[in-house]
């Protein structure tokens, strides 16, 4: 049963180390708090994706806390892949037994049902779709209209994300936002320090066991191999992710573009060999994928799903009757119907079309605008963007603005609608403004 007291103070709890350092020195040491642990609300959106370690530590160490003085801890996730399905309380106590790591719909189960990775040319959608809308909704909830303060864990030499709170947070007059370690003056050193002295446990870093946002440098990508090497499952799943995406859009790669099968190759190859054994024993589809772009971000994608089987099943088929079969340098064999213009890049009006055996992972998809995309590629007409969904400006508007922050969001949204002149980058501009 949800816990019908209102909160005053929320905090916004990622298990990572910050917000575990706030956490912990609230309940320990009272003078570091101005408010009764009654009013507290601790809550963590749950990705599903989660390191299992992180997972232990907080069951071990964090949920007694909690249980002892009695405080509020609601762990929640997105109920399915529609946002019109909205959340799911998977608990709401004040004696919390266990962490629901697994969430509901994952961040996982979109990514491999969708053919794709979380992408990292832009800010954290993912983490805005799986986190932040499932704390937002959540917390509307709860608060019922009430004025309350969030917690938020940036720290003291994070103070561009405390200004861009700020400035996202204009005109909602019912959330306060505050910044426990700002004021504190604590970093993230100062947060692993505390934690360690105070738990007599190295804290890591939370995040889900792909994260491309945890692989952006040459030193990470090799800890992070280092990790899945630990916990080969877990790399297994982050391979399979990244292979999945890869066979349906050859530019794909965990980390930004760069494929982690090639750093595990080469750092783990034992790992290597055991995905592609794994690769041979998963069921897979032949696909037909064809894909169309208007522009700077704007693609479409339509996947059909022409016969199911083996691996090598899929393949003997897709290499029947010859035609422009290849093997990539991914190692992924496609047979290409139509390629798109080499060298062009992103802000292209352009076309392609290949089959390919990939994981029986991904959802047939169909996309009207691809029949459009394709009459104007056979009489050379550019291509015309499709036609705006209702709601679609207001909803990648919102995003942008979670994402951005509303000036940054209504930039970006400007130079968008003067490369691409469509009346989606239009709306999506005037939505922005009109939520202003
Ligand atoms: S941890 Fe990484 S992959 Fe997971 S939601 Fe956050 S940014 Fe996205």
């Amino acid at each position: 049963m949800s816990d019908p007291t209102v909160p005053k103070v929320i905090l916004s709890y990622g298990l990572g180390v910050d917000s575990t350092a706030i956490l912990v020195r609230w309940l320990t040491e009272p003078a570091s708090r101005d408010f009764d642990l009654r009013d507290l609300l601790v809550v963590t959106a749950m990705t599903g994706d989660e390191w299992p370690r992180s997972g232990a530590l907080v069951e071990e160490h964090i949920l007694p806390l909690l249980r002892k003085h009695r405080v509020r801890y609601a762990q929640v996730a997105r109920a399915s892949c529609s946002q019109t399905d909205g959340i799911k309380v998977l608990d709401d106590s004040r004696a919390p037994r266990r962490l629901y790591l697994e969430g509901a719909y994952k961040l996982s189960d979109e990514m491999f049902e969708e053919g794709t990775i979380p992408q990292t040319g832009g800010k954290r959608l993912c983490s805005v779709k799986a986190k932040g809308w499932v704390l937002d909704t959540f917390i509307e909830d709860v608060t019922q209209g009430h004025p309350y303060r969030n917690a938020i864990g940036f720290e003291a030499d994070e103070l561009e994300r405390v200004a861009k709170d700020f400035v996202q947070t204009v005109g909602k007059t019912e959330r306060t936002a505050f910044f426990p370690l700002v004021e504190w003056g604590w970093n993230r050193l100062v947060c692993e320090e505390y934690l360690e002295a105070q738990l007599g446990v190295e804290w890591p870093k939370s995040a889900c066991v792909y994260c491309p946002f945890a692989i952006t440098s040459k030193a990470k990508r090799a800890a992070m191999v280092e990790r899945w090497r630990v916990e080969p499952e877990l790399g297994l799943f982050a391979l399979l992710m990244e292979h999945n995406a890869l066979a349906l859009n050859p530019r794909m790669g965990l980390a930004g573009g760069l494929r982690m099968i090639d750093e595990v190759a080469r750092l783990a190859p034992e790992l290597a060999a055991k995905h592609r054994e794994r690769l041979e024993s998963t069921p897979h589809a032949l696909y037909d994928v064809e894909r169309a772009w208007y522009g700077a971000i704007t693609a479409a994608r339509r996947l059909t799903v022409l016969d199911t089987g083996s691996k090598r099943q899929m393949e003997a088929r897709l290499a029947a009757g010859g035609g422009d079969v290849e093997v990539g340098e991914d190692g992924i064999l496609r047979k290409w119907i139509v390629r798109s213009t080499p060298g062009s890049k992103l802000r292209r009006r352009d076309v392609e079309r290949f089959l390919v055996a990939a994981p029986q992972l991904a959802r047939a998809k169909g996309n009207k605008a691809l029949d459009t995309a394709w009459k104007d590629w056979e009489t050379g007409a550019p291509l015309k963007p499709p036609r705006a969904k209702k709601g679609q400006a207001r909803e990648i508007a919102r995003l942008m603005v979670v994402a951005y922050g509303r000036e940054e969001a209504e930039a970006k949204a400007i130079d968008l609608a003067l490369d691409q002149k469509t009346p989606l980058s239009l709306e999506i501009v005037a939505a922005i403004r009109g939520a202003s």
